[in-house]
C-alpha cells in the first residue's frame, strides 16, 4: 500500500468516526466539533492544499457534500477500489453504513478516539517544531498520569509545556480531566507502577492495564497511594486512552531511556517529533529503537515500523516482563526478513546487555 493511500484511509476513517461521534452527540452539545472530525477534515484540507483540487471547508458543506457519493467531491478517493463508486458518508440524514464501516468501532472505540489526542499534539508539535514541547508532554504523560491540578498549573507555566497549553484543557478534549468526570468511587488508589488510577475488580483494585497489574504483582509493588473521596475533587488524570497509548508505553520509553543513560549513551527521545522512541549515541553505534508494548507480534504489524537511515541499526524493542510478548520474541526467527526489512527484534533486556557491551 502506498502511503498515500494509507493516508487517503486513515483521512476517510477520522472522517467516519467523527461522523459517528457527531450523531451520538446531544443536539444541544454539536457546536462542539468531535475532535475525528475536525483532524479528519483538516487531513482532507491539508492534502487538497498540496493537490490544488478543491474539498469542503465548512462544516455546513462538508455536510451538504457527506450525502452525495464520496468520489463524487473528494478527488483522492476515486483512486481506492475499497470505496464503492456511490458510498455516502451520510445516507437518508443518518451516518451510513459505510460510514459505520469505516469508524474506529469496537470495543475500544472511545479509546482509539481518546487516543486521537496523541497524534493531533505530534501533528501540532510537528507543524510548529516543538520539539522539546513534544518531548515534556509525552514525559509529563508517562510520569504522572494523576496528580493534584495545582502542580498540572505549575508544570504547563514552564516554558516549554506553555507552547502546547492548549492540549492541557479540562474540556473533552484535553489530556487530563478532573478525576471525577472520569471515575466514580468512594476511595480512589493509584497503581504503584503507573501511577494511574485502579479499578475495583470483583472486590480487588486492580490496574486498568492487564500488563501493568501482572508486573505489579510480579515485582511485588506495594506502595500504593490511596486518595479519599474528599480530597478528590484537588485530582486531575489522563483519559483511559491515554493512559493506554500514551502513559503505558511511555513507561517503558522512558525505562529504557534512563538505563541507558546510565550506561553513559547519549539518548534522545522521540527524536525529530517522536519520528521513532528513542534515538541512542553510543562511542561505535548509532541505534533508532522503537519500544512496542504490543499484546501480539504480526508481520503486519511490524511491515509498518520503519527501518530509519543514518543509524548503525534500528530496533523494535519489546519489554522483558511482558508475558504477552514473550513468545512472539522467542519464536522470532519464524519472521520473514522481507517483513522484517532490516528492523532487529529485541527485548529491552537485550538492548540493555548490548549496550553494556560498547559502552
Ligand atoms: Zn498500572
Amino acid at each position: 500500500m502506498s502511503s498515500s493511500s494509507k493516508d487517503i484511509k486513515n483521512t476517510l476513517q477520522y472522517l467516519a468516526t467523527g461522523l459517528v461521534a457527531w450523531e451520538e452527540t446531544p443536539p444541544d452539545k454539536r457546536d462542539q466539533i468531535p475532535q475525528a472530525l475536525r483532524l479528519g477534515m483538516s487531513r482532507m484540507y491539508a492534502a487538497a492544499a498540496l493537490s490544488g483540487k478543491p474539498v469542503p471547508t465548512t462544516l455546513p458543506e462538508f455536510f451538504k457534500k457527506a450525502a452525495s457519493p464520496i468520489k463524487s467531491w473528494w478527488e483522492p478517493a476515486k483512486t481506492l477500489s475499497t470505496i464503492p463508486d456511490n458510498a455516502t458518508l451520510i445516507e437518508d440524514g443518518l451516518v451510513s453504513d459505510f460510514a459505520r464501516e469505516w469508524a474506529l468501532s469496537g470495543k475500544d472505540s472511545i479509546h482509539q478516539n481518546q487516543e486521537l489526542i496523541l497524534v493531533e499534539l505530534k501533528e501540532f508539535c510537528d507543524r510548529y517544531q516543538l520539539e522539546e514541547s513534544y518531548r515534556k508532554a509525552r514525559e509529563l504523560i508517562g510520569i504522572q498520569p494523576a496528580l493534584k491540578l495545582v502542580q498540572l498549573r505549575k508544570k504547563l507555566d514552564t516554558k516549554e509545556l506553555a507552547k502546547v497549553r492548549d492540549f492541557f484543557k479540562f474540556d473533552d478534549e484535553g489530556f487530563y480531566r478532573p478525576v471525577t468526570d472520569l471515575f466514580g468511587g468512594i476511595e480512589y488508589r493509584l497503581c504503584p507502577r503507573c501511577g494511574y488510577f485502579q479499578r475495583l475488580w470483583e472486590g480487588e483494585y486492580i490496574c486498568r492495564k492487564k500488563s501493568c497489574e501482572l508486573i505489579v504483582r510480579k515485582q511485588k509493588l506495594k506502595n500504593i497511594r490511596v486518595i479519599s473521596a474528599e480530597e478528590i475533587s484537588e485530582w486531575v488524570a489522563v483519559t483511559p486512552g491515554v493512559h493506554r497509548y500514551g502513559t503505558i508505553p511511555g513507561i517503558w520509553e522512558l525505562f529504557l531511556r534512563d538505563k541507558l543513560v546510565e550506561l553513559g549513551a547519549k539518548v534522545t527521545l522521540y527524536p525529530q517529533v517522536d519520528r521513532y522512541d528513542l534515538l541512542v549515541e553510543l562511542p561505535t553505534q548509532k541505534w533508532a529503537i522503537d519500544v512496542k508494548d504490543w499484546s501480539y507480534v504480526s508481520e503486519e504489524r511490524l511491515s509498518k515500523v520503519k527501518c530509519q537511515p543514518d543509524v548503525d541499526a534500528t530496533f523494535v524493542v519489546f519489554p522483558d516482563e511482558n508475558d504477552l510478548n514473550i513468545p512472539a520474541i522467542r519464536k522470532r526467527k519464524k519472521f520473514q526478513p522481507q517483513a522484517l526489512k532490516g528492523l532487529q527484534l529485541k527485548t529491552i533486556g537485550e538492548v540493555i546487555k548490548a549496550a553494556k557491551e560498547i559502552v
